[in-house]
């Protein structure tokens, strides 16, 4: 399809949004619409309402500032009823557009004010000639997402322009899949969904692209799963007696769970082609060993292993557990982060050695494997023969990042991956955004676990919530303190802006959080008000690295007693000495999230507690945080979530690389395995998409590597 328009500056600010040519312009969908489909004359307005009306440019002025930097434009719009009083915040220049006597129309919510009801920013559009079509009033009106510099008005017109260039659509679907879902022709749906007569139009057609978006990235999932088959990477083979030594050595039994996720990598990496893996298991769930079980085979085979962390502490862990386990068997353990040095660990001992000379030894195999946090990343970071990447907590790391470790082997065998993850994604979510990758999942806990009692404290218990902290660390034990992020009102942004612009820019706009500000407002109240008596540190993104490692440090040494810290950091840390899990804001977090908080617990020999503080007693809140108290793991409770809170609580979509309009459908189990089923059907009789060149076409688009090509 044709390409873009021609201004230069226009088509950068497009392909920030990823739009590239008309077509993907045309699938740029509307996250929502504005109903300003009802038409009032000036006299019938009412305050509060949203709706559109025509009329006349009587009067137009530029009124003072009433504080510092805000430019105000009033204009009176006159029809035959009455008249309307209209204000626009910093957009002077529509001055030029409403000249006296211009024929206008105006959409929005009716305000009132001391002077009587006006209109606070609305919409507008020149009705001067009456031969243009209404996009930006009087009728269901797209939004869209919006970058600098281009607003959804600008993307309305530019879709408008286009519009016609919708007919030259081909239709992606198999005759059987439109007999039965009965969708909209392809130009007929673009139409809908950008310009609707009615929101059952519009509905309609987003049914569609739903299914079709879907439809397209689970092509897609098939067509790399076929051609990785094809890619070459070493065939690690199943060594038994490597396996029964290791694990009899181990100092526990191993769970079915772990048995069953060791078993299906172990084949995996049997294989000639790469294995793309998922390991999922709540904290403590144990899935480090089963790593290490392939890191072990793939070394005895001869080649080397990496292991990324997305934190330095996590790495550390790691580092630490594979000098236990892996060390004895005669396994070189390498340690690398942004710092200048890295620690090698060979045969029960371990020196700090320069970073230069830790890529020297990894390029020649000195070291078999390598565990650090991003830094392993780093280009110059080249192994000598790298079989094996394992990421732990993937789903912080990005897709890009994923192809980057391909890279490392440098020759020209890929290695095997291995994504380790503690967030539990339910199964229709995990097949339609991991569809590329295999998932084992761990789904019990270890039997020497003792459960963990789980409270609600309502706002006036929490002093007894306190005396109970209290209790819990005279007796020797430790603390966390979570803190949820809280939202700043951003007033720079917003100085200027009328109520109606507020509203709508907190809707669109991602609102402002900060969590180092809520830990460190916490932190004050608990150190200096509630256990002055005790020791209290903090923990938060914004620290240097070495100093969370300090803080971290004495932590698990036991030095201190709370932890305060931010939700977002140090996934999976391991201090077995912790008993108390206290979160406040809790209602804010998804049960999922909850639930891995609650992992931290309960990892020692002492019985552990979980405090779950809400401000929100509505019972809605009450009886969401009351199914983490009954729940077995955290697959069940991000069922839950799923339901009740949608798909975005799982991932930021960026990272999944789905468009809006296919996360929407994602709460939909029975739609999924319709749209699996049909992709599959259409690969398997057409394995190169030869006959269906309308789909090939599409995802090649989209930047999906069609086979063959
Ligand atoms: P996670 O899945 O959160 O990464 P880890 O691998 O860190 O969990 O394991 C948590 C702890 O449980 C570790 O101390 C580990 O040695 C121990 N562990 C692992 N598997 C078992 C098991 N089957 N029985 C008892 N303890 C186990
Ligand atoms: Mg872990």
């Amino acid at each position: 399809m044709a390409a873009f328009v021609k201004n230069q500056a226009l088509t950068r600010k497009l392909n920030v949004l990823g739009l590239h040519s008309v077509e993907d312009l045309l699938h740029y969908f509307p996250y929502r619409y504005d109903d300003f489909s009802r038409v009032l004359a000036t006299r019938d307005l009412r305050a509060g309402e949203v709706v559109a009306v025509e009329g006349y440019v009587k009067d137009v002025k530029i009124i003072r500032a009433w504080n510092r930097g805000t430019q105000l434009l009033e204009a009176v719009v006159d029809d035959a009823s009455g008249s309307v009083r209209v204000v626009w915040f910093n957009q002077l220049y529509l001055a030029r557009m409403f000249k006296k006597g211009t024929k206008i129309a105006l959409a929005g919510k009716v305000y009132d004010g001391k002077r009587g009801i006006y209109f606070a920013n609305p919409a507008y559009e020149i009705i001067g000639t009456g031969q243009e079509s209404s996009l930006h009033t009087r009728r269901l009106v797209p939004v869209y997402r919006e970058t600098k510099g281009l607003t959804s008005r600008w993307i309305r017109m530019l879709v408008h322009r286009y519009l016609d260039t919708a007919s030259s659509l081909r239709e992606i679907f198999p005759h059987e899949v439109l007999l039965r879902e009965k969708f909209l022709p392809p130009e007929r749906a673009v139409r809908s969904i950008h310009f609707p007569e009615t929101s059952k139009d519009a509905k309609e057609a987003r049914r569609r692209f739903q299914f079709e978006e879907l439809f397209l990235l689970q092509t897609r999932f098939i067509m790399e799963q076929k051609g990785r088959e094809r890619i070459r990477a070493h065939a690690i083979p199943f060594d038994q007696s490597l396996i029964k030594t290791f694990v009899d050595k181990l100092p526990f039994n191993l769970t079915d769970g772990q048995r069953r996720a060791a078993w299906q990598i172990l084949q995996d990496i049997a294989h000639p082609y790469p294995m793309q893996r998922l390991l999922e298991g709540d904290v403590g769930s144990g899935k480090t060993i089963v790593a290490f079980l392939a890191v072990l085979e793939v070394i005895k085979a001869g080649h080397q292993a990496i292991i990324m962390a997305p934190t330095e502490v996590l790495a550390r862990q790691h580092f630490a557990s594979a000098k236990k386990i892996l060390g004895p068997h005669g396994i070189t353990i390498g340690f690398v982060t942004s710092s200048p040095y890295a620690l090698i660990a060979s045969h029960a001992s371990e020196k700090k050695i320069a970073k230069k000379t830790f890529r020297a030894l990894l390029k020649e195999g000195g070291v078999h494997v390598a565990i650090g946090t991003h830094a392993l990343l780093s280009p110059e970071m080249l192994c000598k023969d790298v079989a094996l990447a394992i990421v732990d907590e993937q789903h912080r790391f990005g897709v890009d990042q994923r192809s980057n470790i391909l890279k490392k082997s440098g020759d020209a065998q890929a290695p095997h991956f291995l994504s380790m993850s503690a967030t539990p994604i339910p199964r229709t979510l995990a097949l339609a955004v991991y569809g590329d990758l295999d998932i084992s999942r761990i789904t019990e806990m270890p039997s020497d676990r003792k459960p963990i009692e789980t409270r609600l404290v309502a706002p006036a218990h929490r002093n007894e919530a306190y005396a109970f902290i209290r209790s819990e660390i005279k007796e020797g034990r430790q603390a966390f303190v979570i803190c949820p992020r809280i939202e700043l009102s951003n007033n720079a942004d917003q100085r200027g802006m009328g109520p109606a612009q507020i509203s709508a820019e907190k809707d669109r706009r991602k609102l402002v959080w900060n969590d180092v500000k809520a830990v460190k407002e916490e932190y004050e109240k608990l150190s200096k008000i509630v256990f002055p008596d005790l020791s209290v540190a903090m923990l938060h993104g914004k620290l240097k690295s070495k100093e969370k490692e300090s803080v971290m440090k004495k932590f698990t040494e036991g030095q201190t007693d709370i932890l305060v810290s931010t939700s977002v950091i140090e996934v999976g840390i391991d201090v077995p000495n912790a008993t108390v899990m206290a979160i406040e804001g809790a209602d804010r977090f998804g049960l999922a999230t909850l639930h891995q908080f609650r992992g931290r617990v309960g990892r020692g020999e002492h019985k552990s507690y979980c405090l779950l503080f809400s401000d929100s007693s509505g019972a809605e809140t009450q009886s969401r945080l009351r199914a983490l108290v009954g729940a077995k793991n955290g697959f069940e409770l991000a069922q839950i979530d799923l339901e009740l809170r949608g798909p975005g609580e799982f991932m930021g979509e960026a990272q999944s690389g789905m468009p809006d309009i296919a996360m929407e459908a994602l709460q939909d189990p029975v739609l999924i395995e319709r749209v699996r089923e049909d992709a599959r059907k259409v690969c398997a009789e057409d394995p190169d998409l030869a006959r269906h060149p309308a789909i090939r076409e599409r995802l090649k688009r989209s930047g999906g590597r069609v086979h063959g090509e």
